[in-house]
């Protein structure tokens, strides 16, 4: 197999810690352990240099093990993994941060996030204190969260004095986010979109069709565009060859303000996910 040195195309967006995060990532959501590690060679062949797993998915063994097979230089990968809900707390936190590491298959990791700020479990000021020990130790480069509100945020900013480098949440066009985006923004968090795609159904979406039409461009590449523009890390999921590729290829156009601006207005506030301040599967007690 073949791997593409060079990885240029990609912008690289800058951390509040200094450290740096490829803008366009993948992501293994939902992909069955015995698929994962095809799926993510198949990336990092296309040139993708950002892998985004979690404990929960239950396919970070095959994910590290593409990664470290795949013979590229470990600093040339960005691998990103996420704390379970069910594991959060200060001691849990370490231990549950050894076993992802061990699964993976690597001796240190680029991002750490909390998956889920369980707010009434009231835990996540302690977990992310180990993540600020883990970072100090070397064990893991940055630290951030995931669907963190800005209340949530805030506590935690008061709470350890530390900022989270990304707030990763649900973001598409239909969800567009766009204050929580100015509050990351106003407060040097960079902000990660899931499920970029809507999960698939925004791609045979009226507005994304026609704007794709115009700019010669298939709906998917259209979505990741709108995302790259905006400024958001983005780390769609395909387990097909051409997919996984075709995700790839966004950087040879650009869509005008007007095309931004048709799909800016397609927000809807409309969640495919859950609620963040509602989800607590998971939580033990
Ligand atoms: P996505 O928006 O990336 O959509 C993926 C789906 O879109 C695929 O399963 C496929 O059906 C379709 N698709 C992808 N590329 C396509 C193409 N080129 N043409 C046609 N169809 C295509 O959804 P996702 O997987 O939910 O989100 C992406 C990543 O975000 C996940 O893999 C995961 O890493 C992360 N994520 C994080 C959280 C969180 O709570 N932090 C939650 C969900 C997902």
């Amino acid at each position: 197999m073949t791997f593409k040195s060079e990885t240029s195309t990609v912008p690289s967006i800058v951390l509040n810690d200094g450290n740096v995060i490829p803008q366009l990532g993948f992501g293994v959501f939902q992909v069955p352990s015995e698929d994962v590690f095809s799926a993510v060679t198949t990336a990092l062949e296309v040139g993708y240099r950002s892998i985004d797993t979690a404990a929960i998915y239950g396919n970070e063994e095959g994910t590290g093990r593409a990664i470290r097979e795949s013979g590229l230089p470990r600093d040339e990968i960005y691998v990103t993994t996420k704390l379970w809900n069910a594991e959060q707390g200060y001691d849990s936190t370490l231990r549950a941060f050894d076993a992802s590491l061990q699964r993976l298959g690597l001796d240190y990791l680029d991002l750490y996030l909390i998956h889920w700020p369980v707010a009434e479990a009231d835990r996540f000021v302690d977990t992310f204190r180990a993540f600020q020990a883990l970072k100090s130790h070397g064990r893991v480069r940055s630290i951030g969260v995931s669907n963190f509100t800005v209340a949530n945020i805030q506590r935690l900013i008061a709470e350890t004095g530390e900022i989270p480098v990304v707030n990763q949440v649900e973001l598409h066009p239909r969800l567009a986010q766009r204050e929580l985006r100015e509050y990351h923004a106003g407060n040097a968090i960079a902000t990660e979109a899931w499920s970029p795609l809507g999960q698939g159904t925004l791609l045979d979406e009226r507005t994304i069709s026609a704007v794709a039409a115009e700019v010669g461009r298939t709906p998917a590449q259209v979505i990741i565009r709108w995302h790259l523009q905006l400024g958001n890390i983005v780390i769609p999921k395909s387990v097909t060859p051409s997919r996984i590729a075709e995700n790839f290829d966004v950087f040879g156009f650009e869509l005008t303000p007007e095309q931004m601006d048709a799909i800016n207005g397609l927000d809807a506030g409309a969640r495919i996910g859950p609620d963040p301040d509602r989800f607590t599967y998971g939580l033990i007690d």
